[in-house]
């Protein structure tokens, strides 16, 4: 959806399935429920001014605006209420979540602030310009002026269409082609196009030219539907405070044009696992409410449709493509394996600690031997789940690796012996028993991921004292 963090950090990288899935809260009676409540509105917040700073240096990599606007689609418009005083702190994403507005006036956390602000920064990034080019990085209903240039941005909201004005100038003028923007794309110069293709995710150019107060340039762009995996696979997740395995499938989010639709009939994994053919089109507009989709009646919303709902963002998918039919043919379909090999190989060992890296090893050589056992014909004992299962646990050993600086829980070794120790000898002063809450506490964020070698390093050097 654009947005970051859980419980107010950045977890590991790659496992925002497994971070999702397997979010939960344990209330003072030591209960644990699920609590999908993710993304932080102040990250948002500051990610879509860092994006919007980026992009100054350079505007060309339409990478940048096209963060910025999902961001801004599937998070920022949809973290302040519409009809009250309410911005949420964390956001809801996942199964069958609801948007935790905060309190009225005055909010007890710090995303009043900036979710209050949120909403008159978007014309700050809509336009960005250098001495002779133009650039509109969003499309949004605004205007501004540029030296003596009036820009005017005429379109709805969400816009599919949009047409540009000028008061007159000498400019070139950049439009992004949004990465949704697969199909029926065109830019306009008075009714004329510019170009006969267009590259999603990039910026297309209307050279240097005198404006008149005359011309009309109009951005067509038509909403397609596609899906935006999570980088994971989901092999499990937390039902009624308990993790339940699941066969591992992809998921992911269903997307129309630049919007994460959600679903206010989906409770359940097993109501989120969604069979769709490859174009999608199962999924038909409902009619009731501009952009609203349908699958065997269940319904999906633009996801700052939803105020108090429960809803979906994410589904577990099963979309067959050319390579499924060849499994069905009764060969063993490798290519999510040698995919997930390809990913493992690219790791090189200076960007990641080393214990993960050396299990990531470990399979990637159990993998080369499996698929070397699949070359062989005499050997006809596998079958299709031995391939997926190795792919499974590949991936397990990708998603469980950490950078290069962070600590793994194998670096605890000594810290858990000394607090052992301690506890056994009883913690008889006030600076031992603070020396050893120290100590839990860095186990535990070590064990959750964001813990440093220097926080176990002046955790054992608290013990010892
Ligand atoms: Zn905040």
């Amino acid at each position: 959806m654009g947005g970051v963090g859980n419980g107010e950090m950045w977890r590991q990288p790659y496992t925002q399935t497994a971070s999702m899935n397997t979010n939960m809260m344990t209330d003072f009676r030591g209960q644990r429920t699920n609590n999908p409540d993710l993304n932080e509105t102040c990250c948002a917040y500051n990610l879509a001014k860092l994006t919007k700073d980026l992009n100054c240096f350079d505007p060309d990599d339409a990478r940048y605006m096209d963060y910025y606007e999902r961001v801004m689609y599937n998070q920022l418009v949809g973290s302040v209420h519409p009809e009250e005083y309410g911005v949420c702190y964390q956001y809801a994403v996942g199964l069958n979540a609801t948007k935790p507005f905060g309190s009225p006036t005055p909010q007890e956390t710090c995303c009043g602030g900036t979710g209050a602000e949120n909403h008159v920064k978007y014309q700050e990034a809509t336009y960005f310009a250098n001495e002779n080019t133009l650039y509109v990085g969003l499309y949004l209903p605004t205007e501004a002026r540029w030296g003596d240039v009036s820009i005017k941005q005429e379109c709805e909201w969400p816009a599919e269409h949009s047409r540009l004005t000028f008061s007159g100038g000498d400019f070139a003028l950049k439009l992004r082609v949004p990465y949704w923007a697969v199909s029926g794309f065109d830019v306009r110069l008075n009714g004329k196009s510019i170009a006969k293709k267009y590259q999603p995710c990039s910026y297309v150019e209307i050279p240097q030219r005198q404006w008149s107060a005359d011309d009309v340039v109009e951005v067509i762009m038509p909403f397609c539907k596609h899906i935006f995996y999570a980088p994971d696979k989901m092999d499990q997740a937390l039902v009624d405070g308990k993790t339940q395995p699941y066969a591992s499938q992809w998921v992911g989010t269903l997307m129309y044009g630049p919007m994460v639709m959600t679903s206010p009939d989906i409770h359940t994994w097993e109501e989120a696992s969604v069979s769709l053919s490859p174009a999608l089109d199962e999924l038909t507009e409902t009619g009731k409410a501009p952009y609203t989709l349908a699958i065997d009646g269940k319904q999906f919303l633009p996801d700052y449709y939803v105020t108090r709902e429960h809803t979906t963002h994410y589904l577990r998918l099963n979309i067959p493509s050319g390579s499924a039919k060849k499994a069905a043919s009764g060969n063993l379909d490798l290519t999510v394996l040698k995919e997930k090999l390809q990913m493992a190989r690219e790791r090189k060992a200076t960007d990641w600690a080393p214990h993960g890296f050396k299990r990531l090893q470990e399979k990637i050589a159990e993998a080369e031997e499996l698929i070397a056992k699949t070359q062989d014909k005499n050997n006809r004992t596998l079958v299709q789940e031995d391939i997926d299962y190795m792919a499974s646990s590949l991936n397990v050993a990708i998603i469980s690796m950490r950078p290069g600086n962070l600590a793994e829980p194998e670096d605890l070794t000594e810290l858990t012996a000394l607090i052992e120790q301690v506890r056994q000898n009883g913690a008889s002063t006030p600076q031992k028993r603070e020396a050893l809450n120290y100590a839990r506490m860095v186990v535990r964020y070590v064990n959750d991921g964001s813990g440093t070698k220097d926080m176990i390093t002046k955790a054992i050097e608290g013990l010892k004292k």
